[in-house]
């Protein structure tokens, strides 16, 4: 273990060349390897080292926000992303990047490179991300879930993982804060919008108290539950793809909590690509569709094959067990929507925005689009009781 100093491409390479099994995937000698900045998250730095042989993916947490250098942070984020990896690489296979590497001082956690992959946003706004990725985001959801659900493990198992993802707390906070709490507070300095366009827009989702019911219904539900290990920060952004293969990245979000939270942040992120750009409605409707019946199959067949060693439905006879899983999924729509539509106003007038407004094709649709994501966020997070379907959720977008 090593103490703790941010890399840059230099240091980092020569620390590379102390480890054998990582410069043996990179081949050569360290002077013929290159390593180039990718990061474009909000939080962390990542570099891409290649070499003659191969190349690696290295992500280290800064002492502070990396694009608000003012905003401090613990370094403990990679810690609890590596933890993420390691909980459920069994479950979900490739859908994660391999794990190579964690340096517990550095803060740096060294994956597989994705190189030839593209971050999801990024094809969603210039138009080539391949139809149908959604179904595997539904999988991944699905087995990740399942995987860390009360029916698939006994409670020792899960208390003692809860209580590892419970010490996640700085990045909790954020997601308290930026999502749950700030969009609907008067005067919040991290709110922004598009002034004067959206100001009578955003009084009315900071005075409307059948909203803030709804949003402290969402509070509780995201606190107070522990179906499963989530993501925690399931946007488009954290999804890279190339052709068929999908992946998942940047979990240093997950905690447990319910599965509505990472699907509805997922959808919410579909949604506003869809009232960003022309023509995307049917298109976004689509993907919206496979990502529910790709989670629930994936959920579902777990759930059936499960050999039971988990504490929750033990008892259940195969006609009950059917039962229990319709109204299973009732619940996770139900928070999907809510938590669908929390993302939605927190991506158009909090913190850390969508970056595919900005690629409306002018100033006016762009207004629109965000104008109609604010009032289908409200419409989500005030019905989200009455959204028990998938029919009922497209209807409600
Ligand atoms: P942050 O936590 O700061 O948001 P991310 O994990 O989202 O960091 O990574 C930031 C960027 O780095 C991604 O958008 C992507 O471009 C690149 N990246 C992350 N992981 C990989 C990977 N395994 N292979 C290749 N590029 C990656
Ligand atoms: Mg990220
Ligand atoms: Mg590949
Ligand atoms: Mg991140």
């Amino acid at each position: 273990m090593s103490t703790y100093r941010p890399l840059d491409a230099t240091a980092l390479t020569a620390h590379l060349a102390t480890l054998p099994a990582l410069s043996a995937r990179l081949g050569g000698s360290p002077e013929s390897w290159t390593a180039r900045e990718v990061s474009d998250g909000n939080l962390n730095t990542v570099f891409i080292v290649s070499g003659p042989a191969g190349s690696l993916c290295c992500k280290q947490s800064l002492p502070y926000v990396r694009v608000d250098p003012g905003w401090a942070m613990p370094l403990e984020r990679t810690l609890f992303e590596a933890r993420w990896m390691q909980t459920l690489g069994a479950a979900v296979g490739h859908q994660i990047p391999a794990l190579l590497h964690l340096d517990e001082g550095l803060f740096l956690i060294v994956m597989e490179d994705l190189s030839t992959h593209k971050v999801l946003r990024t094809a969603l706004i210039e138009g080539d991300a391949p139809a149908g990725f959604s179904a595997r985001i539904g999988e991944f959801v699905g087995h990740a879930g399942f995987a860390t659900s009360w029916r698939a493990r006994p409670f020792e198992d899960l208390f003692a993982l809860r209580e590892v993802f419970a010490r996640n707390l700085s990045l909790t906070r954020i997601t308290v804060d930026l999502v749950m709490t700030d969009p609907y507070r008067q005067g919040c300095a991290r709110n922004r919008w598009l002034s004067p366009a959206l100001d009578s827009d955003v009084a009315e989702i900071q005075s409307d108290s059948v909203l803030h019911a709804g949003v402290t219904r969402l509070q509780e539900r995201f606190l107070g539950t522990t179906q499963a290990l989530l993501h925690g920060d399931l946007h488009t952004g954290s999804v890279m793809v190339h052709n068929e293969d999908v992946r998942v990245i940047d979990g240093e979000f997950a905690i447990f909590g319910p599965l509505g939270f990472d699907l509805g942040m997922f959808i919410a992120n579909l949604v506003m690509n869809g009232y960003a750009l022309p023509d995307r409605e049917s298109w976004m409707q689509d993907e919206i569709s496979l990502l529910w019946s790709g989670f629930c199959n994936a959920y579902r067949q777990s759930w059936d094959g499960n050999t039971g060693c988990g504490d929750v439905g033990s008892l259940a006879t195969p006609e009950e067990t059917t039962h229990d899983q319709d109204r299973f999924f009732r619940e996770v729509m139900r928070d999907c929507a809510g938590f669908a539509g929390l993302e939605l106003i927190r991506r158009t007038m909090g913190f850390a925005q969508a970056a595919d407004f900005a690629a409306a094709p002018d100033t006016a649709w762009e207004a629109e689009a965000r104008r109609r994501a604010l009032h289908t966020g409200r419409r989500l997070i005030v019905k989200s009781a009455l959204i028990e379907d998938i029919e009922a959720l497209l209807d409600a977008l």
